[in-house]
């Protein structure tokens, strides 16, 4: 099990790496009234519902393990009840089939699995870096790395979602069999769409958050 406290990119890296896990919301002091138990894959603590998403930030806790009985078990620890069970997501229902997350940050049809999953790494990144002001610079190694791929493995997939413009700026050659680790990666206007928080802005604010990306 793992805490997670003001560490929103490592909060974000853990529920992609975890999808079967559970993950508790709480505060910092957790309480009766505070503690929800959730899927890892749950929309409730996935989506940015605003701009400025607070997962980890400002007295906000995540906790977060694979398995659910020691999540019960810390807040049985920590508050003396059981957390509250999301209805969004049923944590304990084993009956209950994986949902698909369709409709997720980064998720456009016609992608390939690969596909997506680079498009989602991105955009889920980029929003990260958005929320919190951050200085944004990603590069094809780090998708890579997130994927347990080499760059060689996911360069079709990002000459796909290149050519859809939903990535852009990768490099300037063409007709490479990989692209370089260290070049630079952007999801476009198009792909910050995917995200519902950004899917209302028009065309110019979208454009404004692209650019601050670059700068
Ligand atoms: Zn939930």
């Amino acid at each position: 099990m793992i805490i997670i406290l003001n560490d929103d990119p490592v909060y974000v890296s853990w529920i992609r790496r975890h999808r079967d896990g559970f993950v508790l919301d709480t505060r910092r002091k957790a309480t009766k009234r505070n503690m929800t138990l959730h899927r890892a894959i749950c929309p409730e603590i996935r989506k940015s519902k605003s701009k400025r998403t607070h997962w980890t930030t400002r007295g906000k806790v995540k906790a977060c393990a694979e398995n659910h009985t020691e999540l019960t078990d810390w807040a049985l620890e920590q508050a003396g009840y059981e957390p509250r069970l999301c209805h969004a997501c049923n944590p304990l229902d084993e009956t209950l089939p994986l949902e698909t997350d369709s409709g997720d940050a980064g998720s456009e049809r016609d992608l390939t699995k690969l596909e997506n999953d680079i498009l989602s790494a991105v955009v889920e990144s980029a929003v990260i870096h958005l929320d919190n002001d951050l200085e944004f610079r990603m590069t094809v190694g780090d998708v890579a790395e997130y994927l347990s791929k080499t760059p060689a493995q996911i360069t079709t997939a990002m000459c796909h979602l290149v050519g859809r413009h939903l990535l852009e700026n990768l490099t300037t050659a063409s007709n490479l069999a990989a692209f370089p680790a260290d070049a630079h990666v952007f999801p476009t206007t198009r792909a910050l769409k995917t995200v519902p928080a950004f899917a209302e802005l028009d065309a110019e604010r979208l454009q404004a958050e692209i650019d601050s990306l670059h700068r």
